[in-house]
C-alpha cells in the first residue's frame, strides 16, 4: 500500500477523500469513477490505467513473482478489478490470469456489458482464448502498454463458442436471486459440460466468498471455482487465516468433480472442507 501510494498520491488521496477509507476498493461504481474522472481530470480509460497498480496489489504470485492487474469497465462505468493467482504448490497450471479474475469480479456484480480492458501487462494466448468467450468480445476494447487494440486484432481468426454452437455465450450469471449454496452453483457457466459447481469459503456462518464454475470453448481456459474463489478472498482484503472452513456444491450428475482439488488445498493449507452433491 504504501509503496503504491508513493507512486501516485493524487489518485490515492482522491480515493481515500471519496470513499472514506485507504483500502484499496476492488471495484468502483459508476459514481464513483466518474467522481474521480473530475477529480483527477481524466477519462475513464486513464483513470483505469492509473489504477493498475492498485489491481496488481491484489496479486499472489509466488511462483512467478510477476504481478498482473486488470481492471474491466462495463457499459455504466463500473470498474473491476482483478489480479493473477498462484497456487503456492502444484503445477503451473493451478494459476488464475488477471484478465479472468477482473471478469469474474464483473460478473459476480452484475456487471453490464463490458466495455474495456484495460491490463499491465499484454494478454497472454490463454487470456485471449478466455475472453473470446465474452458475449462482447467482438466490441471490446482493450488496452495495454500505452496501446488501444479492438479485441479481434489481438485473436484474429478465431476459435470461438459458435464454433462448437454454444448460441449463449459468456454474459451474465444468473445469481440475481441467489441465495443458497446450490443457486451459485446453478449459475456456472458451462455450456459444454453442463457441469455445476460451486465454492465457498466460509468463517463461522459468514461466508466470506464464493465462486462458480466457468468454463471455455478451448477447454483449458476454463477456471477452477477454486482458484477464483481464492482470488475473490484477496480481493476483499480476506486473508486465509479467517476461513475456518471450504465448501464444494456440485450437482449430483457431473461429469467431473472439484473435489480432489479443494481436498488438495485443504490439506497444503490446513482448512476443513466440506463436499455436497446434490440432486
Ligand atoms: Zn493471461
Amino acid at each position: 500500500m504504501s509503496q503504491t501510494a508513493q507512486q501516485d498520491p493524487a489518485l490515492l488521496e482522491a480515493l481515500t477523500l471519496l470513499l472514506g477509507s485507504d483500502t484499496i476498493p476492488n471495484r468502483l461504481n459508476a459514481q464513483q469513477s466518474q467522481a474521480l474522472c473530475q477529480h483527477l481530470d481524466c477519462s475513464p480509460i486513464e483513470l483505469a490505467e492509473r489504477m493498475l497498480p492498485l489491481a496488481a496489489s491484489f496479486s499472489f504470485a509466488p511462483k512467478s513473482n510477476f504481478h498482473v492487474g486488470a481492471i474491466a469497465i462495463d457499459q455504466q462505468g463500473q470498474l473491476f478489478l482483478g489480479a493473477n493467482y498462484e497456487l503456492a504448490y502444484g503445477p503451473l497450471s493451478g494459476s488464475l490470469h488477471a484478465e479472468q479474475s477482473a471478469i469474474f469480479n464483473a460478473l459476480s456484480h452484475q456487471a453490464s456489458a463490458l466495455t474495456d480492458l484495460v491490463i499491465n501487462a499484454a494478454p497472454c494466448g490463454y487470456c485471449r482464448q478466455f475472453i473470446n468467450e465474452l458475449a462482447v468480445a467482438s466490441q471490446l476494447k482493450v488496452h495495454f502498454n500505452q496501446q488501444n487494440y479492438q479485441f479481434s486484432q489481438l485473436l484474429p481468426q478465431s476459435f470461438g463458442p459458435d464454433d462448437l454452437g454454444v448460441q449463449s455465450p459468456l454474459a451474465k450469471l444468473n445469481i440475481t436471486k441467489a441465495e443458497q449454496a446450490v443457486d451459485f452453483a446453478k449459475a456456472s457457466y458451462a455450456p459444454y459440460t453442463q457441469v455445476q459447481s460451486a465454492m465457498f469459503a466460509y468463517q463461522g456462518e459468514q461466508r466470506l466468498a464464493w465462486s462458480c464454475y466457468i468454463e471455455n470453448v478451448a477447454f483449458n481456459p476454463s477456471i477452477s471455482p477454486l482458484l477464483t474463489l481464492l482470488s475473490q478472498l484477496k480481493l476483499n482484503h480476506l486473508s486465509l487465516d479467517k476461513v475456518e472452513r471450504f465448501e464444494l456444491w456440485e450437482h449430483k450428475d457431473n461429469q467431473f468433480s472439484f473435489k480432489q482439488e479443494l481436498e488438495n488445498f485443504a490439506h497444503h493449507s490446513n482448512k476443513t472442507m466440506v463436499h455436497y452433491d446434490y440432486p
